[in-house]
C-alpha cells in the first residue's frame, strides 16, 4: 500500500520525496510506505486550508454535517476493507477492529453530524432585562489534529468530526505507525462533498511534520491524543502563543475490586479491561486493587483465565489477542516485566514474548498476557504506563486504603469500581482522581459525556458539546433592547 498525503483535495507524496516503511506488526515485515512529510508539506496544507476557510466557515451547519454523514456512509460501505487495513496496520485482531474501531469511526462522524445541528449557544438577559446577551460561536480557522496508533481511525475521526462540523479547516496527522485507515478515508473526502483544502491529512513523523504542525503560527488549535511526554512537549512548544489546546494523555488505571463485588461479572470484565487490544487502550485497567479477603480466590481465578488466553494471527477469525504495535513497543513492555522481576515481583503468568503457530507470524511482535504480584505501589512498574498486556495485583484492607492506592500515581484517566454496595460505589467514585469512573462495567461510552483525564492524564475535555465548544471562539454579543 502506497500511502499519500491529502492536500487541497489531491493526493501527493511528501514535497521532499522522502518515505517511511509501513510495518505489519503481525509479521514484522514492511508492507508499504508512507510520505515522510516536512514543514514544507505543512505549509502547503496551511495555504490550501486558509484559502478554503472563509467559504467553508460561511456554509450552513446542514451543508457541513451532510459532508460528515456522506463520509460516514463511505466508511460503512468500505467496512471490510477498513477492518482488514486497521488490523494489518496495528496488529489488532480483525474481530476487534470489526466490533469496535470501524463502527466507532462511523459513529463519531454521524454523532457530530447530528450534535452540531442540535447545538444551541447560550443567551441571557441582564440589566433588568434591558440587554440581551447571546454567544456567537465562530470557527477558529485552521486547526491541527494529532492522533495515536492504538485506535487509529476511531480517535482520528473523534477529533476531526467536531472540528469540521463547526466550520474549521483541518490539518490532521495520524500516527506514522498506523496511517492506513486515515489514508483510505482520504480517498472519499472529496466525494463526500468537502471542498478542496477543508480537510487535509499529512503523514510522517511526530518530531518532524507533527512538530511543524503544532508550531505553525497560523494553527489556531491543537487537539492531541497520545503519550504524556509528547503532550508535555507540545504544551511547551505552544506556550506563549494563543493556540487553544486539548490533551488526552496516558493512564495507569486502577480496577478497585471490593469483597462484595459480583465475582463472576467482575472477573469476566476485568479480563477484558486489562487485555483488550493487547492492553493498548488508554482506558485499560493496569492495576488491580483487590480486597484482601478475596485476593487469593480472585487472583487464582484470574490467572486461570489469563494463562489460557492465546495470542494468534490478527487475521484469524478466532483470534482475541493479536500483535503489539511495534518491535520497540514490545521491547518496552518486556523491559517493564524485567524491572518487575528485579524488584521482586512474581510473574504469575506470561512474562515473555511469544509467537502464534502460524508461519506468517514468525517474525511478528507478540507478548504473552501477563499478571504480576508482589510489587510495591510506588515502584516504577506500578507508577508508569506500560500500555501492553501486563497487569499488576495489589491487595487492600479498607476503602480508604483502596482510594489512596487508586490515587497514588501521577495519572488520573479512568477507574473501575466493583461492588454491589451502591452507596460505597458512589462514595468511592467521588474520591478517585479520574476523568471517568465506571461502576460495575468498563468501556461503556455515551458520546455526549465529557471525556478526558486529570493530573498527568490530560487537560481539557472532548465529547458532546465539549468538543463543539473547543473548536469555536465564543463572542459575547450584547444588544440594548429598551
Ligand atoms: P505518542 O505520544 O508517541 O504519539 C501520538 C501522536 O503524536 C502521534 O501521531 C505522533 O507521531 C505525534 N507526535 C510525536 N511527537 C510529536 C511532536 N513533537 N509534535 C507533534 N506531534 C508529535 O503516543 P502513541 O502514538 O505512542 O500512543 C500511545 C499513547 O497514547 C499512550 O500513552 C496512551 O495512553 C495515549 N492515549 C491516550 C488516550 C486518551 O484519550 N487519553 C487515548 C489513546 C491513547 P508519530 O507516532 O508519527 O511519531
Amino acid at each position: 500500500m502506497e500511502i499519500l498525503n491529502f492536500i487541497d483535495g489531491r493526493h501527493e507524496p511528501a514535497t521532499q520525496g522522502a518515505w517511511l516503511d509501513n510495518i505489519e506488526p503481525a509479521t514484522g515485515k514492511p508492507y508499504g510506505r508512507l510520505p515522510r512529510s516536512s514543514a514544507e508539506d505543512v505549509q502547503r496544507a496551511m495555504d490550501a486550508a486558509q484559502r478554503a476557510f472563509p467559504a467553508w466557515a460561511a456554509t450552513s451547519v446542514e451543508e457541513r454535517t451532510a459532508c460528515l454523514s456522506r463520509l460516514a456512509d463511505r466508511i460503512a460501505a468500505h467496512f471490510d476493507e477498513l477492518v482488514a487495513a486497521e488490523s494489518k496496520d496495528n496488529g489488532k485482531p480483525e474481530r476487534l477492529a470489526a466490533a469496535v474501531d470501524i463502527p466507532r469511526a462511523e459513529k463519531n462522524l454521524r454523532f457530530y453530524a447530528s450534535a452540531a445541528q442540535q447545538y444551541l449557544t447560550e443567551a441571557s438577559m441582564s440589566g433588568g432585562a434591558g440587554q440581551l446577551h447571546y454567544v456567537h460561536r465562530k470557527p477558529l480557522g485552521v486547526v491541527g489534529v494529532i492522533s495515536p496508533w492504538n485506535l487509529p481511525l476511531y480517535l482520528f475521526t473523534w477529533k476531526v468530526a467536531p472540528a469540521l462540523a463547526m466550520g474549521n479547516c483541518v490539518i490532521g496527522k495520524p500516527s506514522e505507525i498506523t496511517p492506513a485507515t486515515a489514508y483510505l478515508m482520504s480517498q472519499w473526502i472529496t466525494e463526500a462533498g468537502f471542498p478542496p483544502g477543508v480537510f487535509n491529512i499529512l503523514h510522517g513523523l511526530g518530531a518532524e511534520v507533527g512538530e511543524a504542525l503544532v508550531t505553525h503560527p497560523q494553527i489556531k488549535a491543537i487537539s492531541f491524543t497520545g503519550g504524556t511526554a509528547t503532550g508535555r512537549h507540545i504544551a511547551r512548544a505552544v506556550a506563549g502563543t494563543s493556540k487553544k489546546t486539548t490533551f488526552e494523555l496516558g493512564g495507569k488505571n486502577p480496577a478497585i475490586i471490593f469483597d462484595d463485588c459480583d465475582f463472576e461479572l467482575t472477573l469476566k470484565t476485568v479480563v477484558r479491561s486489562g487485555f483488550a487490544n493487547q492492553g493498548q487502550i488508554c482506558l485499560c485497567s493496569s492495576r488491580y486493587l483487590i480486597h484482601e479477603s478475596i485476593y487469593p480466590a480472585f487472583r487464582d481465578a484470574l490467572v486461570d483465565i489469563v494463562s489460557r488466553m492465546r495470542v494468534g494471527d490478527p487475521q484469524s477469525p478466532d483470534t482475541k489477542m493479536g500483535a503489539v504495535v511495534s518491535a520497540d513497543h514490545l521491547e518496552k513492555i518486556l523491559s517493564f516485566v524485567g524491572k518487575a522481576k528485579e524488584l521482586g515481583g512474581r510473574v504469575l503468568c506470561g512474562g515473555e514474548a511469544t509467537r502464534p503457530e502460524s508461519e506468517r507470524c514468525a517474525s511478528g511482535y507478540y507478548m504473552q498476557p501477563t499478571i504480576i504480584e508482589g510489587l510495591s505501589p510506588t515502584c516504577e512498574v506500578n507508577q508508569q504506563e506500560i500500555f501492553g498486556p501486563v497487569v499488576t495485583l495489589q491487595s487492600f484492607a479498607t476503602e480508604e486504603e483502596a482510594i489512596a492506592l487508586a490515587n497514588g500515581t501521577e495519572y488520573g484517566l479512568a477507574c473501575t469500581i466493583w461492588t454491589e454496595n451502591l452507596r460505597r460505589a458512589h462514595r468511592v467514585a467521588a474520591q478517585v482522581d479520574s476523568g471517568i469512573a465506571w461502576i460495575n462495567c468498563w468501556l461503556e461510552r455515551d458520546l455526549r459525556m465529557p471525556f478526558g483525564g486529570v493530573k498527568s492524564s490530560g487537560a481539557g475535555r472532548e465529547g458532546g458539546t465539549e468538543s463543539l465548544r473547543f473548536f469555536t471562539e465564543p463572542q459575547n454579543v450584547c444588544v440594548q433592547i429598551n
